[in-house]
């Protein structure tokens, strides 16, 4: 989920780092075990349970569930669903790709990533849409470092997708994470190079591309939720939670890649195969 905050960046120190990782790995094993149950067949309310049942197996609840009254555990959106999708009597078809966004709170912190899964033949076009925001994702994740400029980062997911003819989703955005769901800054996947904030040691950044393969415009269903793409184009998702450390980027929500090589390999490993690297 990203909506709109505002505010100071929080910065997490040693004890607190343990807690961010203990929730953001949590959110990857319920995840992964609830991305490897999307099939053809699978109704997204069957989906959505599957998670709840992951979160109460671990002792953890939805950080989704009644956030301003959103009515799901998960957020589950296919084609051209880009987010904020509610689980329900849809059936999963072959050929669709499907987003699952899945926001925990264990022991007063949060747990956020997401990742979409292709379900059976999928259009190479939709797949390369696949690699590519995948691919951005770990691009803007290599500019989550102590002494960087934010506005590197969120530039990075903009230019890196826009050399397939891809967009980015503007009117929503990743965000901080901590004991908050949505904390500051707002991390759009487009900006300005060089624009403040300069990052530090102990951000935790929830970035999350949403990328379209056709017009960026979205508009949100009358359920009051589903954000769509207008054109009806197929969109993508994927999100992790990072914590920015004097040396290399921490990836709390670590999975491995489902497009080890990016766009240059379009066949995704199983999210079977998907695990700590
Ligand atoms: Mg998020």
């Amino acid at each position: 989920m990203g909506l709109l905050t505002a505010g100071r960046i929080p910065i997490r120190h040693g004890p607190q780092q343990a807690c961010i990782r203990k929730a953001g790995q949590m959110a990857r094993d319920i995840l992964l075990k609830t991305a490897a149950e999307v099939h053809i067949g699978a109704t997204t309310a069957q989906i959505d349970r599957l998670a709840a049942a992951e979160m109460r197996a671990r002792g953890c609840k939805s950080a989704f569930l009644g956030y301003r009254g959103f009515p799901g555990n998960i957020c589950i959106s296919i084609n051209e669903e880009v987010v904020h999708g509610i689980g329900g009597p849809r059936v999963i078809q072959d050929g669709d790709i499907v987003k699952i966004d899945i926001g925990i709170q264990y022991d007063g912190w949060i747990g956020d990533n997401a990742l979409t899964v292709p379900v059976g033949n999928v259009e190479p076009d939709t797949m390369r849409l696949l690699a590519a925001t995948e691919e951005s994702l770990h691009v803007a994740i290599d500019h989550a470092r102590d002494g960087h400029m934010l506005g590197d980062l969120c530039w990075s997911v903009e230019n890196h997708v826009s050399q397939f003819g891809f967009t980015v989703v503007k009117e929503f955005v990743g965000h901080g994470v901590g004991r908050k769901l949505h904390e500051e800054p707002q991390v759009p996947n487009y900006g300005k190079r060089g624009d403040r904030p300069r990052l530090k040691a102990g951000m935790t950044l929830a970035i999350e591309p949403m990328v379209n393969l056709g017009s960026d415009k979205t508009r949100i269903l009358a359920d009051g939720w589903t954000v769509i793409a207008t054109d009806r184009k197929p969109s993508s998702h994927y999100e992790h939670m990072v914590l920015i450390t004097n040396g290399e980027p921490d990836i709390v929500t670590n999975r491995g890649r489902m497009f080890p090589h990016g766009t240059k390999d379009l066949v995704p490993r199983p999210i079977s195969e998907l695990s700590v690297e």
